[in-house]
């Protein structure tokens, strides 16, 4: 039944599937959704980071589709940037409803309001609260040099960081030393290569082994992989083997890795 178990000072963190975590009402829970995806409700506030609610993979999603749900009054959407497999306008527009908010970096809040958003943007480096979290946006580095940020998500004692699908780059120790240390880490592990003149060795988004990395820099409990196990996408090519890649390197550096599928959930408790 339980996955996965894991305790710094009075967090506990245990993987459940959902009806498992109904059953068992935690402080927070948060799910992984399809792709980079994830949600993270209390029982009065939805967030949703990088949440894809239409199934633009055509039946064959990575780990399979999970379509996100949010039961709360208080809405929120987090993105890290516009590529299509981030922000889902039509799917956001029918999860946040007429009150809910999306809450992103200043460059794109203005693409983002053209699309019928009420925006709340944030500057790189600060925070805004809203719902009883903090949002805090953060640098990230994009693999096609668009704008992208990477997201600190603060509630109470919780941590949850969120890297979208950024590369590798020099701000992860400073995260971690100013914000540190993080519950779980949400990182990309794909390492993917598109064409063009560079062969595999520099990736547009982080490999496995540089993941786990990161999340040692990022002082997180918890490496979380997200974006990856697309196969067969004409000119998009992963690395061979990214979860057991990441899990190997994860060993060998003695970071604690949990590989939640779509849907399945992290529950983050005050062990009191
Ligand atoms: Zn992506």
């Amino acid at each position: 039944m339980i996955a996965a178990w894991f305790k710094r000072f009075s967090i506990v963190a245990i993987v459940l599937t959902a009806s498992q975590a109904s059953a068992q009402p935690s402080k927070l829970d948060v799910q992984r959704l399809t792709w980079a995806g994830i949600k993270i409700a209390d029982e009065n506030t939805t967030v949703f980071v990088d949440a894809m609610a239409t199934d633009i993979w055509n039946g064959d999603a990575p780990e399979g589709f999970h379509k996100p749900e949010a039961n709360t009054e208080r809405r929120y959407a987090l993105v890290t940037h516009v590529h299509n497999d981030h922000f889902d306008a039509q799917g956001l527009r029918d999860l946040l409803g007429d009150r809910g908010y999306v809450i992103c970096h200043e460059p794109i809040a203005a693409y983002i309001a053209s699309r019928g958003f009420q925006v709340i943007p944030v500057a790189l480096n600060e925070s805004v609260n809203r719902g009883g979290f903090w949002f805090t946006a953060l640098p990230a580095s994009d693999g096609f040099g668009d704008a992208q940020v990477s997201w600190l998500i603060v509630s109470g004692d919780t941590k949850i960081f969120h890297g979208g699908d950024t590369l590798w780059h020099g701000s992860f120790e400073r995260i971690g030393a100013q914000y540190g240390p993080l519950d779980v880490a949400f990182l990309p592990i794909n390492g993917v290569s598109v064409p063009g003149p560079l062969g595999a060795y520099s990736p547009r988004v982080m490999t496995p082994q540089q993941a786990v990395d990161a999340a040692k820099l990022l002082r997180a409990d918890v490496l979380s992989p997200i974006h990856f196990g697309l196969t067969g996408a004409p000119g998009y090519v992963e690395v061979d083997a990214p979860l057991s890649d990441m899990n190997e390197a994860a060993t060998d550096q003695g970071v604690t890795a949990v590989h939640l599928k779509p849907g399945q959930l992290l529950s983050l408790n005050d062990a009191e």
